[in-house]
């Protein structure tokens, strides 16, 4: 049983946690270079709301400066991880380096979240490094939705991105969007669940779509994809199954909820459109980041080791009430705040002031300071629950993959295998 004791954007403190579990995403987004990562990870901090809101600055002008600077050059170069907020839910997005020489990188990333959004160009479709990223994100079994973006460029093609999803990443798509238009033409989309048009006005920051009728000439196309919809949906629950066959269409929250499960369980890829720079499709996107995405409680347990006995398998749940332990993932070095340890809490809760045990190295270390990341500043939490992204000031010793846990209750989370790095050779 979770409490939720105050209103989102409070912080965390002496009444518990402020956001019900189920209520989170810990998403990365994920994209081969220039598929439109950065822009979409902007147009998503802007539309949560946290950015381009310069407020509760406490370090002064400096930081000013300094966040300023970072918002130019793009908050997924400098963050490991933003928690945002999106029609009542806590969507951590956490920074998943594209670049194939940052591989190792990636994993580690790749490993402490929970689902992801896959950005593709609707020009060039899926690239070489897509599929890099792609099958990292395989391994970790991370549930994805894909993005296909730059609809407004020359030659987009959403239906030919479809097919590159099938053909380069073997992976099983679910078209959630019919576009409408394409290039200098793109409107919007057809939402095939609602099945109704979204329809933009306004350009840029300024955007917001009217839901209206499915245009004339897309009403076909419209109707052969939610007809493709629904067969793809039913076949996961057997009561529905058999209601379809006996004529009885799944209402629209039965129909959700089973594109859900589909894509936590991996049966498909739900694929939707839009172009991130003109800021079409972003909020829609937001909406299928929140409908079809995993929380914490919807992934596996965590998966660890004793501390003594590597071969003796331990596993620690997303609840408040289990042990705490947390996953180095990133550190991080700030100029106002010195270093920054981003953990992933998998279970249990971390109070600042506290000590933890590093399982790694046996050694106990204090919580400093206890940081949560927005888009234009950092917040001072006195606590950190299960499924929350954290950064720690303060610590000495711990370096990426190793486990913070409770003194007690040691655990090492599972470590990676990781590959040996690539070494390039001019
Ligand atoms: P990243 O390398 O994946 O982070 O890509 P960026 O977000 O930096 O985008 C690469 C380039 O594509 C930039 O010049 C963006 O302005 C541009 N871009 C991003 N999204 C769109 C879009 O929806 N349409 C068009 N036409 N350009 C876009």
């Amino acid at each position: 049983q979770r409490n939720v004791t105050c209103a989102a954007g409070k912080d965390a403190t002496a009444e518990g946690r402020e956001q019900d579990l189920s209520k989170y995403r810990n998403i990365g987004i994920m994209a081969h270079i220039d598929a439109g990562k950065t822009t979409t990870s902007e147009r998503i901090l802007y539309y949560t709301g946290k950015s381009y809101k310069i407020g509760e600055v406490h370090e002064g002008t400096a930081t000013m400066d300094w966040m300023v600077q970072e918002q130019e050059r793009g908050i997924t170069i400098t963050s490991a991880a933003t928690t945002c907020q999106w029609n009542g839910h806590r969507i951590n997005v956490i920074d998943t380096p594209g670049h194939v020489d940052f591989t190792l990188e990636v994993e580690r990333a790749l490993r402490v979240l929970d689902g992801a959004v896959a950005v593709f160009d609707a020009v060039s479709g899926v690239e070489p490094q897509s599929e890099t990223v792609w099958r990292q994100a395989d391994k970790y079994n991370v549930p994805r939705v894909c993005f296909v973006n730059k609809m407004d460029r020359l030659g987009a093609n959403f239906f030919r991105t479809r097919d590159m999803v099938i053909s380069n990443l073997g992976a099983k798509p679910l078209v959630l969007q019919v576009p409408i238009g394409s290039e200098d033409a793109f409107k919007g989309m057809v939402d095939l669940v609602k099945m109704k048009a979204l329809v933009w006005s306004g350009e840029e920051l300024g955007a917001k779509f009217d839901e209206v009728d499915i245009p004339a000439d897309l009403v076909d196309l419209a109707n052969e994809y939610r007809e493709k919809l629904i067969d793809a949906v039913v076949e996961l629950d057997d009561a529905v199954l058999e209601a379809y066959f006996e004529g009885t269409m799944p209402d629209n929250d039965t129909i959700k909820r089973l594109i859900r499960k589909g894509t936590i369980d991996r049966a498909f890829v739900p694929m939707v459109c839009g172009t991130a720079f003109k800021n079409k499709g972003v909020q829609p996107l937001l909406d299928a980041v929140v409908d079809y995405l995993p929380s914490p409680l919807d992934i596996p347990d965590v998966d660890g080791v004793a501390v003594d006995d590597a071969e003796q398998a331990l596993t620690r749940p997303a609840s408040d009430d289990a042990p705490f332990s947390a996953l180095a993932f990133k550190i991080a070095t700030d100029p106002f705040v010195g270093t920054l340890t981003f953990c992933r809490i998998y279970s249990g809760k971390l109070e600042a002031g506290t000590y933890a045990l590093n399982a790694n190295k046996g050694k106990k270390e204090r919580i400093g300071r206890l940081m949560m990341m927005h888009a234009n500043n950092r917040e001072d939490i006195k606590a950190a629950y299960a499924g929350d992204i954290v950064a720690i000031g303060g610590l000495k010793e711990v370096i990426t993959g190793e486990t913070l846990c409770d003194e007690k209750n040691p655990i090492i989370l599972e470590r990676m295998d990781f590959p040996d790095p690539v070494i390039k050779i001019a």
